[in-house]
């Protein structure tokens, strides 16, 4: 009987939907090597912005066949750009984060160009900058007009000359004429612009190209040009900053005498500032009760939530006074995450003898579907104590731990709750009989139904496929034989009675819509192409599948049910919500899954590719460390 299930499911697991993706080129983000540009203090400017919305000075260029609006890609290169000076050190101030006047007047009245172009420079003046750069793309009548131009007013107030603006133009025009398609070479060109000449920080406007051209046009809207624009700037920015740094600071000095040097932060230990966080001050841990009260506090507290991971914690001391941690964790970071905090408090020496789950006394059949009509789950391997919640028939569950002889198992179940449950509540599989179960088309029943003295209890799901011999009936597998269907492993049950589930359909349309964000810049708060954070790219995605998740990663790892915990990584489906763990044991980062163990996620500089299989080019070590568990929306 039980071989039955294992031939269908075999032959069911083996299609899994991939979401097809043209790489960008090149397909890795660029990071910068080092913190080239500590110290330096820069204010970008995307030109234009609120254009169609709003009323005010003269429109921006758009492209000559591709109408692209010359606002949007500004804002694109400059969000880009602002992460890989960030990532190299540098203080960066932005004067407009999405599409909008920069100047804040009523929706009706119109903005005059000196205003608007003038509260640009006025942010540079106020955050102290050593340098003003205003992004821009240019247009010409003369269709054939192709290269990088820089304009510049490299004049003072006082009249005098001012070199720094001329070394600027020329490092920019140099740098991005080696990122960007050129025909023809512009000398820097000198003119009254308010954007270059209103103030006395060295201050460039850079036209990336000429959208009047049609070759131009046609390359600034394929995938990853402006992050070809946006590398450019940044190496002509890294040499201005190399090559003029005491020049730069001289000015800085002498144009805002109240100016203080940028001194780069040190970095921070984060388990010295979560124990301070937790422990009154001055107060040691000096007992093992106290460590084991930190540890707590820790759990409630710093796990984003801990009803996905299992973490159990006991600490003692040894007469010579070595602390002893024990223990169960289910993932690695968790495992050492207690151990650091306790060094942060000072319990040293210390052992970790915390084990990792899923224990290996478990060996290779370490998954299990219920196979009884519904059980509770306990916190300790005993019954009645502090219950958990209830397993339905037929709910996967993930084996963590096995204890009191073998009588007990410690699952995991789909709502993440982890709890103990007798031996015989469970059909345990290995991974391979485990996956072919849940990728069979399932039923939801809609009410209890009795197969004689068996109940297939309302809300449980189930393989199910309409009984071809049968009309109105469905054919329903249950997970292991049992005396009220004649000890075989399916039975019928009436159409009306069940709801079969959507399937793959709507995560793949939400990855879908996802990788149409491949390459946007990462922008904090955002949900659009323009730029995006990593919670926000699976709201939009998912609310483009036409379903709405909570905003936040904090909020969206209770979404949906449990699929691929950190012992199962890699059991993911188009459109299953990725998270990640950082070292203090805190969930801080979220993706969207493509298929293939491929992820999609917007992390500083943008939105890229990573893959958590070892050998795949995207493949990354950081993030497949960091791997937490999955969560699928829609079923
Ligand atoms: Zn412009």
């Amino acid at each position: 009987m039980g071989a039955f299930i294992l031939a269908v499911v075999t032959m069911a697991g083996a299609a899994a939907p991939v979401v097809p993706i043209a790489p960008l080129d090149p397909a890795e983000p660029f990071v910068p090597e080092g913190r080239p540009l500590e110290g330096l203090v820069i204010t970008l400017d995307a030109g234009h912005g609120g254009h169609a919305h709003q009323a005010g000075y003269a429109g921006s260029a758009r492209g000559i066949n591709t109408r692209v609006v010359e606002g949007d890609i500004n804002l694109l290169v400059a969000a880009q750009l602002r992460w890989h000076l960030q990532m190299a050190g540098a203080t960066v101030h932005m004067t407009r984060w999405d599409d909008r006047r920069v100047t804040l007047n009523p929706p009706d009245r119109a903005t005059v160009r000196a205003e608007e172009l003038g509260a640009r420079l006025a942010l540079a003046e106020a955050t102290r900058s050593h340098l003003f750069l205003s992004l821009h793309h240019n247009s010409s009548p003369r269709r054939t007009a192709h290269g990088v131009m820089i304009l510049i007013w490299p004049t003072d107030k006082a009249g005098r000359p001012q070199p720094l603006e001329v070394a600027f133009a020329d490092l920019l025009r140099e740098e991005v004429e080696k990122t960007v398609p050129t025909a023809e070479r512009f000398s820097h060109y000198v003119v009254d612009h308010p954007l270059a000449s209103a103030s006395d920080i060295p201050s460039a406007v850079v036209e990336y190209g000429f959208l009047s051209n049609p070759d131009f046009d046609a390359w600034v809207v394929t995938p990853g040009a402006h992050r070809k624009e946006a590398i450019g700037t940044y190496n002509a920015i890294v040499r201005m900053w190399t090559e003029h740094r005491a020049g730069l600071e001289e000015l800085r000095t002498r144009l805002f005498p109240d100016s203080t040097p940028v001194t780069p932060a040190p970095p921070r230990d984060e388990f010295a500032a979560i124990f301070r966080s937790l422990w009154p001050a001055g107060t040691p841990v000096a007992t093992a009760a106290d460590a084991n009260r930190l540890l707590s506090l820790w759990r409630a507290t710093r796990l984003s939530d801990a009803t996905n991971f299992h973490v159990r914690t006991a600490v003692t001391r040894r007469d010579d006074g070595t602390w002893v941690l024990d223990g169960a964790a289910s993932h690695p970071l968790l495992r050492e995450a207690a151990a650091r905090l306790l060094a942060a408090a000072g319990c040293t020496p210390l052992e970790n003898q915390i084990r990792q789950l899923p224990a290996p006394e478990l060996g290779e059949a370490r998954w299990g579907i219920t196979r009884v009509p519904f059980a509770l789950t306990w916190g300790e391997p005993r019954e009645h104590v502090d219950v958990q919640t209830s397993l339905l028939l037929g709910e996967p569950v993930h084996l963590l731990d096995i204890a009191a002889g073998g009588d007990y198992y410690l699952v995991q179940g789909i709502d993440g709750y982890t709890g103990w449950v007798r031996r015989d509540a469970v059909r345990r599989m290995t991974r391979e009989e485990f996956d072919g179960w849940r990728a069979r088309p399932r039923a939801r029943l809609l009410r209890d139904v009795m197969v004689d003295d068996f109940r297939l209890p309302v809300g449980a799901v189930l393989p199910a496929e309409p009984a071809a011999d049968q009309p109105g009936m469905a054919r329903v597998l249950i997970p292991a034989p049992v005396r009220a269907t004649g000890m075989t492993t399916q039975t019928l049950v009436p159409m009306e009675a069940l709801t079969m589930e959507r399937g793959a359909a709507a995560g793949v349309l939400a990855a879908e819509a996802a990788r149409t964000f491949l390459g946007a810049p990462y922008v904090f708060g955002g949900r659009s192409v323009q730029g995006v954070d990593c919670s926000g790219l699976n709201s939009a995605a998912w609310s483009a599948a036409g379903i709405t998740i909570p905003r936040d990663a904090r909020q969206q790892v209770m979404a949906g049910e449990l699929v691929a915990p950190w012992s199962h990584r890699g059991a993911l489906r188009p459109g299953d919500l990725v998270f990640f763990l950082d070292e203090t044991g805190k969930v801080f980062h979220t993706g969207i899954a493509m298929g293939g163990g491929v992820i999609l996620h917007s992390s500083p500089p943008e939105v890229h590719l990573t893959s958590i299989e070892p050998g795949h080019p995207h493949y990354s070590e950081f993030w497949a460390t960091r791997y937490a568990f999955s969560r699928r929306i829609v079923p």
